[in-house]
């Protein structure tokens, strides 16, 4: 079966003073194994939303989704989501902020410190690890929230406009990384993105979404080579 399934979901979020917004209805995917997936439309069409539900954070009102056999009731250790903006512990350092996916999960220090490295080194971070997240950049800070998403290993990778804080050229680097690792590591990657060049050039499939109630519009097939 499909890595990721979706089927017939729909959001509606609630307050306490009793208004209701239908952020998603509908929504129907599934996403294969090792596939590319990046979802793109305006702001406002449940495109965060989406990943929430997937990432265990938030619950979806009605539907089914299921990832790796599992259907959602919490987030799932082999998940990991890159967040918009950074979200680092500002009492740890860099270092200690990319671990904590290890410590949450009860997962051995020792086996993921090298990653953790090697992470730090892939987005140009080395030399920062004992560092506090106010000592870096917008955009550093982003780039550890990448590799605190990425060290665990997860085999699917959730990503809502991670390098959307970044100047083009470190954007432009981080996609070549990201393929990268993509191939590399053969994770299911849905990724959330405003750009359409982007979502083009690093996807096997791009959904594109409409808002007022958040709907799935269309899905594009992309094949075209890849750098
Ligand atoms: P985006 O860049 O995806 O458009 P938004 O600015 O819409 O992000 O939302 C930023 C954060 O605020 C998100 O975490 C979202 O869940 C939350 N949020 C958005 N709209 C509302 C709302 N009407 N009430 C409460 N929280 C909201
Ligand atoms: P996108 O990521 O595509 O910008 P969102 O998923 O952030 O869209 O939001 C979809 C819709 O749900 C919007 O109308 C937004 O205002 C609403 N929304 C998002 N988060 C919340 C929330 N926590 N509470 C209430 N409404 C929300």
């Amino acid at each position: 079966g499909p890595c990721i399934a979706v089927q017939d979901l729909d959001k509606v979020y609630r307050t306490r003073t009793g208004d209701e917004t239908q952020a998603l209805s509908d929504i129907s995917l599934d996403v294969r194994y090792g596939e590319f997936v990046s979802i793109v439309g305006p702001s406002g069409c449940g495109k965060t939303t989406l990943l929430k539900i997937l990432a265990g954070l938030i619950p979806r009102s009605s539907g089914t989704a299921v990832i790796a056999g599992q259907e959602l009731r919490g987030p799932l250790p082999q998940v990991g989501m890159v967040f918009q903006s950074a979200t680092l512990l500002p009492w740890r350092t860099i270092f200690g902020n990319v671990m904590v996916p290890i410590e949450i999960q009860g997962r051995e220090r020792r086996h993921y410190e090298q990653r953790a490295r090697d992470l730090l080194q892939l987005v140009g971070l080395d030399g920062f690890e004992d560092k506090y997240p106010h000592e870096l950049s917008g955009g550093m800070q982003q780039r550890a929230g990448i590799c605190r998403a990425l060290v665990h290993e997860p085999s699917v990778i959730l990503m809502d406009e991670p390098f959307g804080a970044l100047d083009a050229m470190t954007r432009e680097y981080m996609n070549m990384e990201l393929l990268r690792i993509w191939a590399e590591s053969g994770s299911t990657i849905v990724l959330v993105t405003h750009s359409i060049p982007e979502a083009v050039l690093l996807s096997d499939r791009v959904v594109v979404m409409t808002p007022r109630p958040g709907k799935i519009a269309e899905i594009i097939d992309i094949d075209l080579p890849r750098p």
